[in-house]
């Protein structure tokens, strides 16, 4: 029998940091079966059920272990603290666990390699002491991961606000993007945030490489300028898209009402808007959506959360105890009930874009969603919130064409008549048909690249090489 080659994996914390290394981890297995996955999972307070529940899906040549979770108090941090800094201290938090696991397996079992989320780089430090190979898992964009390590660059040489900069910036091989649209992170040079946000980046270039979860004919850009001859950068291995066959949610009833909902729709007719596992919206802007919805006249399916003041209030705890159809505008839901479907917190997204009757996604550009919708073919609204979403919505919209971008009024709200219009622009205007038919180009690209002798799967291959050579 071949010999197991043991990798160890470190997830970030919350459920967009987890799925991803972990659908990571079953390509490797699955495509190559001697490897064998522990992976590190740290929490901050108790673990979303979405996450536990994605744990039992998993094959046996994929160990999981949840750390001691982190109490958020102890991070010391003042209330309404960047999500991201939360997310990189929490790890930061787990470290001495992580450590402790490690040195007891290593006991009996050799491990070749390291692979940590983005948001785990502090962890890092751990492969030179275990003398094991490391590696990023950046689960988004190559054109968000060469806007991070640009930063690099531009930190030296500009000193006002990235947002303030008069023209768009030129990163290479990306299409240009404004400062306003690069990550939050890096939109107050002054705080804490970005001093850890340049910390995080340059541990990836320390690393033995970065493998993301995107695709060559995708982004062939950015992905060739980051690993063209004498970049300095760390090995780049693109390897998606990796996306969820299934939703596993454990909420089977949302699941019965979507699908039998969908079931009776026509084909390419229900704009789904859904905005991740944690993106909310103000009470202002759930009553512009839900009127724009409505004034659109075409069929739709949202799902809602409860109103924030905060775009990324329910990404930590993804349900909430307080019913978020109670915040619609009066009469809405029975307004619209012939045209739409209104669904709390939670829905199985994938079954959902899969769906025939889908012919729009409206969507926070979260990268997951983002690659889910390219798999399927599905045009979309672009709609960032937080994080690199708006990096995102910038390569779908300019870049690749395949998304319409909401304009924000004065107030940063995008006001019902504008929601009309773009949807009717998507789903039954010349423009949304030309955006449906490259996004189709991109589905068939999407599916070339993981074929046997697809781009994404070569440069699996060749890691998965690397590995074993090691043993
Ligand atoms: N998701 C889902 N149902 C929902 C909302 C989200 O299944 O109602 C899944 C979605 O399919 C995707 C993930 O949650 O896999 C969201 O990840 P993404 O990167 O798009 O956004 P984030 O949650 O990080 O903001």
């Amino acid at each position: 029998m071949e010999k197991r080659i043991h990798i160890a994996v470190v997830a970030g914390v919350g459920y967009s940091h987890l799925v991803p290394i972990l659908r990571f981890s079953n390509l490797l297995v699955h495509l190559h079966p001697y490897f064998h996955v522990t992976c590190f999972i740290p929490t901050l307070g108790s673990p979303p059920t979405a996450s536990k529940t994605i744990l039992q899906t998993l094959p046996s040549n994929i160990n999981c272990t949840f750390l001691p979770p982190v109490d958020p108090k102890d991070l010391l941090l003042p209330q309404g603290s960047a999500l991201a800094l939360q997310l990189q201290l929490a790890v930061n938090h787990s470290l001495s666990s992580i450590h402790q696991a490690l040195k007891s397996l290593t006991l009996t079992t050799r491990f070749v390699a390291l692979v940590v989320d983005s948001f785990a780089t502090e962890a890092l430090d751990l492969a030179k002491e275990f003398d094991l190979l490391s590696y990023v898992y950046f689960p988004s964009a190559a054109t968000a991961l060469s806007s991070y390590l640009y930063f690099l660059k531009l930190d030296k040489e500009t000193s006002c606000e990235y947002r303030d900069l008069p023209d768009a910036i030129q990163i290479p091989g990306c299409v240009p993007i404004h400062g306003r649209d690069l990550v939050d992170q890096a939109q107050d040079r002054s705080s804490q945030s970005y001093e850890f946000f340049l910390r995080r980046v340059t541990k990836f270039g320390l690393a033995d490489g970065v493998i993301i979860n995107s695709f060559l004919e995708m982004e062939k850009g950015p992905i060739e300028a980051l690993t063209e001859d004498g970049s300095e950068n760390a090995r780049l291995y693109a390897v998606g898209p990796i996306i969820q066959t299934q939703t596993k949610s454990g909420d089977d009833a949302n699941r019965l009402v979507c699908l039998s909902w969908l079931d009776k729709q026509q084909p390419c007719s229900v704009l789904y808007v859904s905005f991740g596992s944690g993106g909310t919206l103000s009470q202002e802007q759930i009553d512009e959506l839900a009127l724009g919805l409505e004034l659109s006249d075409h069929k739709f399916l949202w799902v809602i959360r409860s109103p924030s003041s905060a775009a990324n209030a329910a990404y930590l705890s993804a349900q909430n105890d307080v019913d978020p159809l109670k915040f619609l505008p009066s009469g809405f839901l029975e307004r619209t009930e012939e045209k739409g479907l209104a669904i709390p917190s939670w829905a199985p997204q994938i079954e959902i874009l899969s769906h025939s009757s889908i012919g729009g996604f409206l969507t926070h550009c979260g990268w997951n969603s983002t690659l889910e919708s390219v798999v399927h073919g599905v045009p979309l609204i672009t709609w960032p919130l937080f994080a690199e979403q708006r990096t995102n919505a910038v390569l779908l919209s300019e870049g690749l064409k395949v998304g319409l971008r909401p304009r924000l009024n004065e107030n940063g709200i995008v006001e019902k008549v504008e929601i009309a219009m773009l949807i009717k622009c998507l789903m039954e205007g010349e423009e949304g048909r030309k955006m449906r038919n490259r996004m189709k180009e991109l589905r068939e690209a999407a599916n070339s690249a993981l074929k046997e002798d697809g781009s994404s799967t070569k440069t699996l291959s060749q890691l998965a090489l690397k590995w074993r050579n090691l043993v």
